[in-house]
């Protein structure tokens, strides 16, 4: 089932300093029942208002949202549920604990503000309370906690409710590392007894990786793209979100009586399949642990540096007149001046980037 549908979403502000923002621009999206659905992008991209729309927090500039096959913001027909009544549980990159108190009384509160009866409230907060390993600890109060069990009692307290949907919004970023694993690992354990969906907001590739089914890419209030882990590391649909998704490498290249150059040498042409309908220049893009180095074949070169790191060997390659990031395993290593051969799997061709965009998110994430 289609559990959170937006269709047409828009959301505008206008402030004195900036003028008029569109934070979301026409966003459609359909997350299905179950799914941990994440929203990726940088700073200022749109991921908080979309949230904040979808659990009924701001209002929409335009269009619709509906939860559970049930419209609960309708901008042309001015319909708006409050935020108590969508079904939702959510959690914050702050943790919104009350530190007066006690953790009993923090995960209770939502069935206070909806009058549920005290023998069941008191039912429904143990249980609450297992599933985030806080039994015992109903009278501790929160303020001297650590983080992480911090965050626990905020998820208790989204998941007394019993929702059918889960706001996650950076809820591990103020946790220390190690920490975040186990918590990712609870989070998607209580998706599995509990069966709600979850939309996750991150800035964290490799969070919204590890966690979601689906992930959406966002720039500057557009949806760039829609996909699983896999399908938006290995076909990203423009350098934003290749870059976005791990680490890049960017050649120039000059495509040229069928050929195609890297800038700087029309003498020896790449070992690489052409693009279709491809400009005259073009942007090769890759990743350093994907580039072929080897001695007997490919694109005839030299090691202009070697650097040993802890799990990889890293080298910079002339290419053209550029310098190719390329990452190996250590054995066979290359010798700094060694002569080596590039081959080039699985790369993807990019137009040039639009310089316009980048100064726009630099703008955007300043403030
Ligand atoms: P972050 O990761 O930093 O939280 P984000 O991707 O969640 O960023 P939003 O907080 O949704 O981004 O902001 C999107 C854009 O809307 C930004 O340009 C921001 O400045 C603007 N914006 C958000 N809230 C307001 C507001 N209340 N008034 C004016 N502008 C706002």
């Amino acid at each position: 089932m289609d559990q959170i549908v937006l269709s047409h979403v828009t959301k505008t502000f206008t402030t004195k300093t900036l003028g008029t923002v569109t934070a979301v621009n026409d966003f459609n999206l359909t997350i299905k029942e179950g799914e941990c659905f994440s929203f990726l992008g940088p700073s200022g991209c749109g991921k908080t208002t979309t949230l904040r729309m979808i659990a009924g927090f701001e209002d929409l500039s335009q269009g619709e949202i509906h939860l559970c096959g049930k419209p609960v913001s309708i901008k042309s027909k001015n319909l708006y549920v409050p935020p108590e009544d969508r079904g939702l549980g959510m959690v914050f990159q702050s943790f919104a604990v009350w530190p007066h108190m006690n953790i009993f009384e923090n995960v209770a509160f939502p069935l206070r503000v909806r009058k549920v009866p005290k023998a069941e409230m008191t039912e429904r907060v143990k249980m609450a309370l297992k599933h985030t390993s806080l039994d015992g600890m109903e009278k501790v109060y929160p303020g001297n906690l650590s983080g992480g069990q911090q965050q626990r009692i905020a998820l208790a307290r989204a998941i007394v409710t019993n929702p059918k949907v889960m706001l996650l919004d950076e809820p591990l970023s103020n946790l220390d590392p190690k920490l975040r694993e186990t918590m990712r690992f609870e989070i998607k354990e209580l998706q599995k007894k509990f069966n709600f969906t979850i939309i996750f907001v991150t800035h964290d590739q490799s969070e919204a990786m590890a966690l979601s089914d689906r992930m959406m890419v966002m720039d500057m209030g557009n949806i760039v793209q829609i996909g699983t882990p896999t399908e938006l590391y290995n076909r990203p649909v423009n350098r934003f979100v290749h870059k976005f998704l791990g680490q890049s490498t960017f050649t120039d290249v000059i495509l040229q009586d069928g050929k195609a150059y890297a800038r700087g040498d029309m003498e020896q042409p790449l070992p690489v399949a052409l693009p279709e309908n491809g400009e005259r220049e073009m942007v090769m893009a890759t990743r350093p642990n994907q580039i072929d180095m080897n001695r007997t074949e490919g694109y005839k070169t030299k090691v202009e540096k070697r650097i040993f790191l802890t799990n990889y060997t890293e080298y910079l390659v002339r290419v053209g007149d550029q310098l190719l990031q390329v990452q190996t395993p250590h054995r066979n290593a290359f010798a700094q001046g060694e002569t080596c051969y590039l081959k080039f799997p699985g790369i993807m061709w990019y137009g040039k980037e639009d310089e316009a965009a980048e100064a726009e998110r630099n703008r955007r994430q300043l403030v």
